[in-house]
């Protein structure tokens, strides 16, 4: 639900509040700083880099996170510079192939496989947020300490030259240009090295791997000219030397090498070995090396994330090893969960428990991204050639099975993105297929006057109600039907194509506030169907698309009386109730707490994993 506000902001707002505070503009805050400021809020984002400094790490991304940069109304913006369905394999040292992951369904709407280059994304999410007049995205600025209060939270920043991977230098930096500045809530998006999470002693729970791989980041000197011999996304499964090799848009490429016993990282980053490994499969002339770097890798979780009025989200909140392509699309999904909710309590349609939902239902999928994130390192790495006989062995016997071929192919062994049982906002689960705490798919429907679109764009940015032939409001009482448009809820209705209601005695128009489809490819009915609906059912979707219910229409506003007291602000249910709820660490708990000195985020305490090893090298 948009607010309405039409103040613009001054560079500091002096006299007055910010909803939000994001620190660190890497995707995840950049996402969020999106999805908040298309819904209104007012909006600080502090980045401690004065430049876009050109870290080139993620280069994959879902159709999930497509999904949410659509909801973030950038989708469109970016798609162009990615490499849309390209398919991704496990190949042999001499190029042939094991196994190849293809797909070219979109269950969400866009495609399951993208291809980017990072700064790119950065730098064009970074420019569009020029839209938002309500965001203010500062460079060059640092997050120095914040103080918790009952209702905000007192940030202090000051200029920053940036630290350009070199950890060391923030001791060396004297503070200048202090401001304290309010805001009701502090979103922490700095990254694996958070300086945040590290003063609120918030500890990362996991491991941290030894093995070490060179990534080497080239662009061809001639335009694209160069890979057409490398289309497709490598994991080299050569026990002798596994390695990958990742296509790019725009005539970039990248090379990952594991590193083997003897060499070191002196070695494999002297420009004169990544010119031999790059030798073996480019010609290293026709190339400029743009980076090359010696990474180890991290599966952690931070231990919890919320604290009283701060938020941790992406690496600050969770490190993936970069196996799956996960790790900044798990961030992605942190800032969409978060996005609505943050909202949802400014606003004062829900109680900031609501918040609480957060970690409940992404730390599960984060961690399982992890897991799988680990078992695919394991499984590229293997270098003992007994071993990778057995692996290719049993892989070629998957392929050659009905019913596990598709597992290897689809790529089924990803984690979907349903949340656990008993954990996430919605009514209960009851059967194994059912809907509750998933996503909808998102098919192309037709309107009524002919035109396509994809679900999301009808559902719109906040609740909707989604009738399987049936209009979803038939049996909502005025008390839900107030409820609801409160939520800004949106009504749609869904017939299988080309079975709307036709011919004499079916009403001439269609009912106010109505949107009526029809699904084209029946993927949204067959998934309904699958869940247990039937026609006369009804969806109830939360703003970022998970189900809430899907009930009989008899029984909707019980779903909607359910939301609504799922949401209540703790004041008004204790009010209502007459009860006394327990006492709980919520921010009033949290008043006079001591002024949290944020550490330079080089100082970690000692015990705590180390995160990741760019840091600790400058780049080439
Ligand atoms: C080699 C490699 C390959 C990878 N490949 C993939 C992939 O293919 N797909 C994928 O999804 N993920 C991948 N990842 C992971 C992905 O890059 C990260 O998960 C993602 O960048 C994390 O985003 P973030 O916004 O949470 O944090 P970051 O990108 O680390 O951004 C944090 C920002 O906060 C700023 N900051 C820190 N402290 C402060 C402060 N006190 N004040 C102000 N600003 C501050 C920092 O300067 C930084 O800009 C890869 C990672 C590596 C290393």
């Amino acid at each position: 639900m948009k607010h309405n506000r039409e103040e613009t902001l001054s560079e500091e707002m002096p006299n007055g509040i910010y909803d939000v505070v994001i620190v660190g503009l890497g995707p995840t805050g950049l996402t969020l700083a999106h999805l908040l400021g298309r819904r209104g809020l007012r909006v600080l984002a502090l980045e401690r880099e004065p430049e876009f400094y050109g870290k080139a790490r993620a280069v994959y991304t879902d159709d999930e996170c497509m999904r949410v940069f659509q909801a973030a109304g950038v989708a469109n913006d970016v798609e162009p510079d990615m490499l849309i369905d390209t398919p991704a394999q496990w190949v042999f040292g001499d190029g042939s192939v094991l196994a190849q992951f293809v797909r070219t369904d979109r269950p969400y709407g866009w495609a399951v496989s993208n291809f980017f280059y990072q700064p790119t994304l950065e730098t064009k999410l970074e420019a569009l947020l020029a839209r938002y007049p309500n965001v203010s995205a500062r460079r060059g600025r640092e997050l120095t300490c914040f103080e918790q209060k009952r209702d905000r939270v007192m940030v202090t920043h000051a200029a920053s030259a940036g630290l350009q991977y070199d950890h060391k230098r923030a001791a060396t930096q004297p503070a200048t240009d202090i401001q304290t500045i309010t805001a009701r809530w502090l979103v922490a998006c700095d990254g694996g090295r958070s300086g945040v999470r590290s003063t609120l002693g918030v500890k990362m729970i996991g491991e941290s791997f030894p093995n070490p791989w060179l990534v080497v980041d080239i662009k061809a000197k001639h335009g694209n000219d160069g890979f057409r011999h490398l289309p497709y996304f490598n994991f080299c499964c050569d026990p002798k030397r596994p390695a990958v090799s990742c296509p790019q848009p725009n005539g970039h490429h990248r090379f990952e090498f594991m590193l083997m016993p003897g060499q070191t990282r002196e070695y494999m980053e002297s420009p004169e070995t990544v010119r031999e490994f790059l030798s073996h499969h480019v010609d290293v002339d026709k190339v400029e090396v743009l980076r090359s770097l010696v990474y180890t890798f991290n599966a952690l979780v931070a231990e919890r994330w919320r604290q009283g009025r701060v938020l941790l989200a992406g690496d600050a909140a969770h490190m993936t090893p970069q196996f799956m392509g996960q790790g900044m699309s798990s961030g992605v999904r942190d800032a969409y969960n978060l996005a609505w909710k943050l909202d949802a309590v400014v606003a004062g349609r829900a109680g900031d428990h609501l918040l609480d939902s957060y970690e409940r239902e992404r730390k599960p999928h984060a961690k399982e991204m992890i897991d799988v994130s680990v078992r695919m390192k394991d499984f590229v790495s293997m270098a003992n050639p007994a071993k990778t006989m057995l692996r290719n062995a049993i892989v070629k016997g998957m392929l050659a099975t009905p019913g596990l071929r598709d597992y290897i192919r689809e790529m089924r062994f990803k984690p979907p993105p349903t949340y656990p049982k008993g954990a996430y906002l919605g009514l209960p689960r009851k059967r194994r297929k059912g809907a509750e705490g998933r996503p909808i798919p998102q098919p192309i429907m037709r309107t009524f006057d002919g035109k396509r679109g994809l679900l999301d764009e009808f559902l719109g940015e906040d609740y909707a109600l989604v009738g399987y032939a049936v209009d979803p409001r038939e049996a909502l009482d005025a008390k839900a039907r107030a409820i609801l448009a409160e939520f800004g809820a949106q009504y749609i209705t869904v017939f299988p194509f080309g079975q709307r209601p036709q011919g004499a005695g079916v009403s001439r128009n269609v009912s106010p506030g109505l949107v009526e489809l029809d699904d084209l490819d029946g993927g949204l009915i067959g998934w309904l169907r699958q869940c247990g609906a039937r026609p006369g059912w009804v969806a109830l979707i939360r703003p970022d698309k998970f189900v809430y219910a899907v009930t009989p229409a008899r029984k909707t506003q019980d779903a909607v009386a359910h939301l609504a007291r799922a949401l209540e602000p703790e004041e008004k249910s204790r009010a209502e109730s007459g009860c006394k709820l327990a006492k709980q660490a919520r921010p009033a708990d949290l008043e006079g707490m001591d002024l949290l000195r944020l550490d330079p985020p080089g100082s970690e305490k000692p015990g705590l994993p180390t995160v990741e090893s760019e840091s600790v090298t400058p780049p080439l």
